[in-house]
């Protein structure tokens, strides 16, 4: 037995947890900027309940509020030259994993002035400032992950950059925040957080202790997805999903992600899919991928979310995600195998997947 385990993140999963621990951000300093995006932290009380900690605490601080989907570079450099005239200590990220990874970004680029490609080959020499993540989202688990995806134009598709620094000090988690979240939302950053603990489950990089925490997170969701509705969805259930959503993103952290995310980057870059939706698209193909090297994981996480075998797993997930009606062109499947095969994070599967692997995944992912 041997692992490796790092969640360096001050976790505080509460209801009223910014206000109950403010304290945690004035010992991060006097000044911060807050990322996050146009409109909902402004609606589900997250922004007004950080900035209620911020002058408890007397903290001064800015906020930027323009992140979008899938955030860009271009958002991220406007983001940080705001935190830059602030002269800011810590960088507040608000949202789902949109603005949390902008957040990222934007402390990386608030005490490094690199180019857009040096921030993404990592050449950044001082450290990042402080980071504070608050979900409002149960999904990306970004809130305890040491990644930050970007959308980079230049590449057409998205890309992460990650390092130890980017893991946020401290992560606020109050689910009331998801109370209003939209159901296709919800329904889409749960497929993300199931898509996370599989993947880390079934990746060569699983490790004893990130099993424990995937295939929990696994059975949660896989719970949830049965047993909730649009009509009547508690909040005690956006608060497991929430916690399981979190478990997910710890596990990503150790395992980092495989096939399912690096085909699905093309998918939301190109065809604008949701990124949890995109991974749901080809979760199941790609789990019949996986199982031809390890049957033994792949039936465990079948297991793990209640259900008989592959297929049923298929079905429940298109019976909860909103239908995709796209084929791609022939050209088009092209293009996305060869991303997906430049994607770094194949390689973390247990066997690296082939070209032709991914045209088969994209076949019986219905998308041919
Ligand atoms: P998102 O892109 O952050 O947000 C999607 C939409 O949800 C936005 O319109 C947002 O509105 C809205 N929204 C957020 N919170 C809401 C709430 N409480 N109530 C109502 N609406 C709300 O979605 P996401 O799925 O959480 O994040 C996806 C991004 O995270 C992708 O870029 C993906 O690649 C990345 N990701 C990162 C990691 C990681 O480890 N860092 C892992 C997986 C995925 P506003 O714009 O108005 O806020
Ligand atoms: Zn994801």
């Amino acid at each position: 037995m041997q692992f490796n385990f790092r969640c360096p993140t001050r976790i505080f999963f509460d209801e009223q947890c910014v206000q109950k621990y403010s304290s945690q951000l004035s010992a991060l300093g006097r000044k911060a900027l807050v990322v996050t995006g146009r409109t909902s932290s402004k609606r589900n009380g997250s922004l007004r309940d950080m900035i209620a900690a911020f002058s408890q605490e007397g903290i001064q601080y800015n906020v930027f509020d323009e992140v979008e989907e899938n955030p860009s570079l271009k958002t991220v450099y406007r983001a940080a030259n705001m935190a830059r005239k602030l002269e800011a200590e810590f960088i507040v990220g608000i949202g789902g994993g949109s603005p949390m990874d902008a957040a990222k970004a934007v402390a990386v680029l608030a005490t490094n002035n690199i180019s857009e490609q040096d921030l993404m080959d990592k050449k950044w020499t001082a450290d990042p400032l402080p980071i504070v993540a608050v979900p409002t989202t149960a999904g990306t688990g970004s809130e305890v992950t040491p990644y930050s995806i970007l959308t980079v134009d230049w590449a057409e598709t998205k890309k992460s950059i990650a390092g130890e620094k980017l893991f946020p000090a401290v992560a606020f988690m109050d689910a009331r925040y998801t109370r209003n979240l939209p159901w296709n939302i919800t329904i889409n950053t749960a497929v993300d957080a199931l898509s996370h603990s599989v993947e880390g489950f079934v990746n060569n990089r699983a490790t004893v202790f990130s099993d424990l925490l995937a295939l929990e997170s696994i059975s949660i969701i896989g719970r949830l997805l049965k047993t909730m509705t649009e009509d009547d969805i508690t909040l005690s259930q956006r608060e497991e999903l929430l916690y399981a959503s979190m478990l997910g993103g710890i596990v990503i952290a150790q395992t980092a992600t495989g096939v399912i995310h690096a085909l699905g980057y093309p998918l939301t870059y190109f065809k604008g899919l949701p990124h949890g939706l995109a991974n749901g698209v080809v979760m199941k193909a790609s789990l019949e991928f996986l199982a031809q090297s390890s049957p033994d994981r792949v039936e465990q996480v079948v297991k793990s979310m209640g259900c008989k075998d592959l297929e049923e797993f298929g079905n429940l997930l298109k019976k909860v995600l909103s239908p995709v009606d796209i084929k791609l062109t022939t050209r088009e499947q092209d293009l996305y195998v060869a991303k997906t095969l430049q994607a770094k994070n194949i390689a973390n599967c247990p066997k690296k997947p082939e070209e032709k692997d991914i045209y088969e995944i994209l076949k019986n992912s219905s998308l041919v």
